[in-house]
């Protein structure tokens, strides 16, 4: 080890030790050779490039796609006293002036750009007049369309290595899957690089799953729990934020709504409120995040589906960043799966609907796991385990089988009986015994089913058929309005000749 390494880290950024990973990449890029980084989401990226930034003889440049993320890193540095600064679209023609000149005159030590400056001729000239040390590109997964969060502007970044081919390139991500991982490779031409891959594993997160039955209260009583402290509540859209925002407001709680319709005045007042402490909990679009630097998250919740594990992992990945035990919680109905399976079949470009869906089908099987979820996480990207975790909702209480046959065969036939045109709340309806005036105008009070389940609730038998279409005994017809119909696997069951075993419901909140 290069022992000016340890006494540098200790006077310029305050530590005492390196983090895994950390000193072997920047003994990479101290001897000129490209690298690959993957590390989790506060594994402590920056420093892999911010530390030999301080050695090398050149300025180096870092891509990053965001700018209040810029500028913190840049206050940060210079309250550190390294010569750090930043160029994008927020500063004055004057203050860019000022940077170049800095830059000219070989002052600086870290320059911040994001990655449009890239395709600017007269950038790329001043930086081969004064020299590059080392390229940095943060969030390096928005290089590839694998990745789930493409940005255009990164196919810029392909250009580097073509006119700066001595500089070396260090790319940085926190969420890639092997597709992406490869294709970031690829796309910046890196050439026999140093690969770190950290582990994904966050220990003091524990994840947890909730069937969906009443999400508004269900979401209410596990945030009544919580005593206070602080949390993100993740939703699909700004329209469900505005929504969920002010029905939280009403019941009292602290909270603001946060998605990219906001103005960048109101979005940056409500991160520092929350960073405050002035907020308890926000409710949010994907928007949100990226820039957040708040250690004492303590859950996270998705009030929707995900679209991708790595957009999940790295959404509740904000919990806990200080080590101390955190949640991320997702409540889960199954009929998203149907809902995004419609929504794609629309999609105009199949080859990408197509993608998009198996990724999404990753997410919906994390959801559905009868087996530890820290596992189906960390297999999925690519670390292999086998080993259960005891802090998850599977671990800790495992689901609870029991022989479901006659509950099945109870639904089953109810399913018939109503002629296979009905959704599942009607055939619950009809099961519980239930007396409204669709029910006696289509004389479905008469049928020999009627009644037979009014001995469980509701939810119970939303989860029962849940489960039933889960094992393709029932489908969902989501060409007419999600009536339910029988499948051929379903006959085995109705005629007793196999028997079905079903999860306990979980229905109260845990
Ligand atoms: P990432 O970019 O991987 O999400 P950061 O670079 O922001 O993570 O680092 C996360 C936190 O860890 C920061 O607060 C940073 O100061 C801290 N950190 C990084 N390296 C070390 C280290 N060697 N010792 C102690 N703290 C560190
Ligand atoms: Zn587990």
């Amino acid at each position: 080890m290069n022992p000016d390494l340890l006494p540098l880290l200790k006077q310029a950024f305050g530590y005492s030790e390196f983090r895994d990973g950390q000193l072997p990449v920047i003994e990479a890029a101290l001897q000129g050779r490209d690298s690959f980084v993957l590390m989790p989401t506060g594994g402590g990226k920056s420093l892999c490039y911010q530390l030999p930034a301080l050695l090398l003889p050149h300025v180096t440049i870092v891509v990053s796609p965001l700018m209040s993320l810029m500028k913190d890193q840049v206050d940060a540095l210079k309250a550190n006293g390294i010569a750090a600064e930043f160029v994008n679209s927020s500063l004055s023609r004057e203050q860019v002036l000022q940077v170049f000149t800095q830059l000219r005159r070989g002052e600086l030590k870290l320059l911040y750009v994001a990655p449009e400056r890239l395709l600017q001729p007269q950038f790329i000239e001043r930086l081969l007049d004064v020299g590059v040390s080392l390229f940095a590109i943060d969030e390096a997964h928005c290089i590839s369309q694998w990745g789930h969060d493409f940005r255009p502007d990164y196919m810029a970044l392909a250009l580097i290595r073509q006119r700066f081919p001595a500089v070396p390139v260090m790319a940085l991500t926190a969420t890639a899957d092997g597709a992406t991982r490869q294709d970031i490779l690829q796309q910046l031409a890196l050439q026999q690089a140093y690969i770190h891959l950290g582990s994904f594993d966050r220990p003091n997160i524990r994840y947890t799953v909730q069937e969906k039955f009443r999400p508004v209260e269900q979401l209410v009583s596990y945030l009544q729990q919580q005593e206070g402290a602080s949390g993100i509540v993740y939703c699909g859209s700004r329209r469900k934020v505005d929504e969920l925002s002010s029905q939280l407001a009403q019941r009292g709680f602290s909270v603001a709504g946060y998605h990219a319709g906001l103005s960048n005045e109101e979005r940056n007042s409500i991160q520092d409120a929350f960073k405050r402490d002035d907020y308890q909990l926000i409710v949010a679009t994907v928007a949100f995040g990226m820039g957040v630097n708040k250690s004492n998250i303590r859950y996270v919740v998705h009030f929707e589906l995900p679209r991708t594990i790595e957009a999940y992992y790295q959404e509740t990945g904000r919990a806990g960043r200080d080590g101390v035990a955190a949640e991320a919680m997702l409540l889960f109905d199954p009929a998203d799966i149907a809902k995004m399976k419609r929504w794609l079949d629309a999609e105009e470009n199949q080859q990408r609907a197509e993608v998009t869906w198996q990724r999404f089908l990753a997410m919906a099987a994390f959801a559905e796991a009868q087996t530890c979820r820290r596992l189906v996480l960390l297999n999925y990207f690519g670390e292999a385990r086998q080993t259960r975790c005891g802090n998850c909702d599977t671990c800790l209480q495992p689901p609870q089988q029991f022989d479901g046959t006659e509950l099945a065969q109870k639904a089953l036939s109810c399913v018939y009986r109503v002629g296979q045109s009905f959704g599942m709340h009607h055939v619950i309806d009809v099961l519980r015994g239930g007396q409204n005036q669709r029910i006696s105008e289509l004389g479905h009070d008469k049928l020999s089913t009627w009644g037979l389940g009014k001995d469980l609730s509701h939810d119970y038998w939303l989860s029962i058929l849940r489960q039933l279409i889960h094992f393709g005994l029932l489908q969902q017809d989501i060409t007419a309005h999600s009536v339910l119909k029988l499948q051929p696997a379903a006959k085995p069951v109705l005629r007793g000749e196999t028997l079905l075993s079903l999860a306990v419901p979980r229905l109260q909140s845990s």
